[in-house]
């Protein structure tokens, strides 16, 4: 799959080191490979040797491409909107395609959640979920503005979004001038942890919300597994206690299903398996199967009646680009797939991919650099001893055919959907290799 470019360099490489940053990425240290095309799963690289490199997309483009890459239903369905019009303000105008992914959301999501808000990223509709809940607040004549939140949370990149971060891995010393000081409950217990550990968890949730009752507008949890915070599932009954603790207050219990959303831990939304329905949920990333940028929030029709009865009457928040058609477009046809049929759904795609992860995660179990290995529905995580070596990570996994982009100790996959068994064998063939050349490392 490799073969040398004739006329060497890549220009694009090298223009964009000094030039562009890159997420959480050093001016200067550029990128690994520019994409000159992409295709299914495959990404076309070339480096900078100039080198070209086909790979599996291990990451899904940050979890959101799961039906691929040019797949024709989705291009379809934004040919054609572009052939309609592109965009339009949505103040005081709507359009089919909104309307549409509003009663396509109402329908795929838990019962309760009525009523919907388009938003450009995740980061934005966390940013709106916040105002919703102090503005609920409000409607009841209280001034509650803090948030009960879980260390090891990532909940985007946004100044409302970062206090409601793990403190540390949210950066909120740095930036405390601009962010809200809000509270936090330590991790939930893993899903295997014994009662014991569940209850004693759950007594100092009570304990917290006791204390600070009064000021808690609302609570916010990425259902069942924290991501980017740290790749880490958690306990049901945890989730089911925030259910019960916020209702006992009165405080918007929001569910992040950003990363979670549309089948990746193995049901269609995490917070179906704890039998909970929050009040808002948000959704994003595969969304619109990573055409585009957008993301939706979705509320119970009770706490939008009480804003909609308030002076208030709206939920102050309108973006420029808000119900895009194009992403609303992307939204649907990605939706038609995710909920459509026995081949491109969520659920057969799961059934295959998780127990491909499963079977080809076991070895890295037996490395004396790696501390667990665990798969989640269609999540598969190699936890180190040590932070991972971004670098050495990349090129070990671009030998095994795959592209992987690790954080912290977690080397990871999300496989695209449309992955077959034997391309998520090769992914997991990549990440024990990457793994292992740590072991290496750490031996010589
Ligand atoms: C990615 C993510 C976000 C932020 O979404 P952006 O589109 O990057 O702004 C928020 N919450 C969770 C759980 C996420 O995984």
């Amino acid at each position: 799959m490799s073969e040398p470019v004739p006329g060497a360099q890549d220009s694009t490489l090298q223009r964009d080191t000094g030039l562009l940053w890159h997420p959480y990425g050093p001016l200067d240290a550029g990128a690994h490979f520019s994409v000159t095309g992409a295709e299914g799963p495959y990404v076309n690289l070339v480096d900078a040797a100039g080198t070209r490199h086909r790979l599996l997309d291990g990451m899904s483009s940050w979890w959101s491409v799961v039906h691929g890459y040019r797949n024709p239903v989705m291009d379809a369905a934004l040919t054609q909107q572009i052939g309609r019009f592109s965009h339009v303000m949505f103040g005081g105008l709507t359009h089919d395609p909104a309307v549409e992914l509003a009663e396509r959301l109402v329908e795929v999501t838990p019962a309760g959640l009525d009523h919907v808000f388009l938003a450009d990223s995740g980061s934005v509709s966390v940013e709106v979920a916040l105002k919703l809940a102090i503005q609920y607040q409000r409607a009841r004549g209280r001034e509650r503005g803090t948030f009960l939140a879980l260390e090891g949370a990532y909940h985007g990149d946004t100044t409302g979004a970062m206090s409601v971060c793990d403190p540390v891995g949210g950066m909120h010393a740095d930036f405390a001038s601009l962010l809200a000081e809000n509270i936090f409950l330590a991790q939930p217990p893993l899903p295997e942890a014994p009662a014991a550990e569940v209850q004693a968890w759950v007594r100092e949730a009570e304990n917290l919300v006791d204390t600070s009752a009064g000021k808690l507008a609302g609570v916010i949890v990425e259902p069942l597994f924290q991501g980017a915070g740290g790749m880490r599932p958690y306990h049901p009954a945890a989730l089911q206690a925030l259910r019960r603790l916020a209702d006992d207050i009165d405080a918007v219990l929001i569910a992040d299903e950003i990363a979670t959303g549309f089948g990746r831990t193995g049901s269609a939304f995490a917070s179906q398996v704890a039998g909970i329905t929050p009040d808002v949920m948000c959704l994003g990333k595969a969304l619109t199967g990573g055409y585009v940028s957008m993301a939706a929030l979705l509320c119970s029709g009770p706490i939008a009646e009480v804003i909609t009865r308030s002076s208030y009457r709206a939920l102050m928040h309108g973006p420029t680009f808000m119900a895009n058609p194009l992403a609303c477009a992307a939204a649907n046809a990605s939706l038609g797939l995710l909920f459509g049929d026995e081949t491109s759904g969520w659920q057969p795609a799961i059934e295959r991919i998780s127990p491909a992860l499963e079977a080809g995660l076991a070895p890295a179990r037996e490395l004396p650099v790696v501390t667990g290995a665990r798969v989640t529905g269609g999540i598969g995580v190699i936890e180190l001893n040590r932070p991972v070596d971004i670098g050495l990570t990349t090129r070990v996994a671009a030998e095994h055919g795959t592209w992987l982009r690790p954080f912290r100790r977690h080397i990871y996959t999300m496989p695209p959907y449309i992955s077959t068994a034997e391309m998520v064998d090769r992914m997991t063939q990549a990440m024990v290799a990457a793994a292992e050349a740590h072991s290496q490392e750490s031996a010589s």
